[in-house]
């Protein structure tokens, strides 16, 4: 029997093909894979940014599957010292892709070896210590680099500028989440009711991972229960049991609305003050928390804080409290 852990990169989509949604960036990055590919260049630097767990990995990969070339894949904290990107830089095959994720937490000497490596696909790195220390410079393959954040807003300028295709992912529509569910339970063999899948879809926070998520632990109430079809009834049920109500938010969107609305009578509050209050970082507070709630518009950023939309107190009245 296949195990969850070898399903998940089965369900992440490798071709654009099987990707779902995000029409305009898939459209245009076609175009431009396309275009590189007829003028036997490298891709032009790719930023995708957009929330947590909306396929900025997965177009990654995409990109170098239909590109043929191989990925290298990295994360930007983990990346501490120049030396490092310097040998994953030099290891790279012409248009290869490197891609780095969370790319606004790179370390400042990284980062400004990126700068040349990017626009001149060259580097100049120090050999030896003290006074017989030189620089010297290495070229680079021509290669392109895919940067994904959930922060746009935190890259320096000279980083930014030099992504020459910025890409903001959205979250998805109803519709699109109910193919991407289809799909993930005819990979995982389980068969979902038409109703039940919308009914997974409206509680997935527009968010293809939470889908998957939500249909491995369903999967799971379907084998205790002996249930072979998954419907709507089923749906509700584990979804309750899992604490995540109607419009997809879990215990964590309803203390937000409700620390808002009970301890500050609805906004605005400052986001330092929101995160003392919920015990959460202000990271986590803006990239995965607000986006969804301002989304769904039950929450707005003022220039004074947070603040409860109608909308909002009216969710709160009939959920939170
Ligand atoms: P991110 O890098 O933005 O956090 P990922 O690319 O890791 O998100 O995607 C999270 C999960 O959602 C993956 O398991 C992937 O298979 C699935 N996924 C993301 N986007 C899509 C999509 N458009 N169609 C189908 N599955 C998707």
């Amino acid at each position: 029997m296949q195990r969850d852990e070898d399903i998940i990169d089965t369900i992440r989509p490798s071709h654009f093909d099987d990707f779902v949604g995000q029409k305009p960036v898939c459209k245009n990055l076609k175009v431009f894979i396309e275009a590189s590919k007829l003028k036997k260049e490298a891709l032009d630097h790719v930023l995708l940014y957009g929330p947590p767990g909306l396929g900025k990995t997965t177009l990654a990969k995409i990109i170098a599957t239909e590109r043929n070339v191989n990925i290298k894949e990295i994360s930007g904290p983990a990346l501490t010292k120049s030396g490092d990107l310097a040998a994953i830089l030099t290891n790279l095959n012409p248009y290869d892709v490197l891609f780095i994720d969370e790319i606004h937490r790179l370390n400042i000497s990284v980062e400004e070896l990126l700068y040349s490596a990017m626009e001149d696909f060259k580097i100049d790195i120090i050999i030896g210590e003290g006074p017989a220390a030189k620089s010297i410079t290495l070229d680079l393959p021509k290669f392109t680099l895919v940067g994904a954040t959930t922060r746009a807003g935190l890259l320096t300028q000279p980083l930014r500028e030099r992504f020459l295709i910025p890409l903001r992912l959205q979250f998805y529509e109803e519709d699109e989440l109910v193919k991407i569910i289809k799909r993930a339970s005819s990979i995982f063999n389980i068969e979902i009711e038409e109703e039940g899948a919308y009914e997974l879809a409206r509680c997935s926070r527009g968010t293809p991972r939470i889908c998957g998520r939500l249909i491995r632990r369903i999967r799971d109430f379907a084998t205790v229960n002996n249930v072979k079809v998954i419907n709507k009834e089923l749906v509700q049920y584990a979804l309750k049991e899992l604490n995540v109500n109607a419009l997809g938010l879990d215990l964590q969107d309803l203390k937000y609305i409700k620390s808002i609305q009970e301890f500050y009578n609805g906004g605005p509050v400052g986001i330092e003050t929101l995160a003392a209050v919920l015990s959460e970082q202000k990271d986590t507070i803006e990239d995965i928390i607000e986006p969804y709630l301002i989304q769904k518009g039950l929450v707005k950023r003022t220039s004074r804080g947070r603040v409860l939309t109608d909308k909002g107190s009216e969710y709160f009245l009939a959920h939170a409290s």
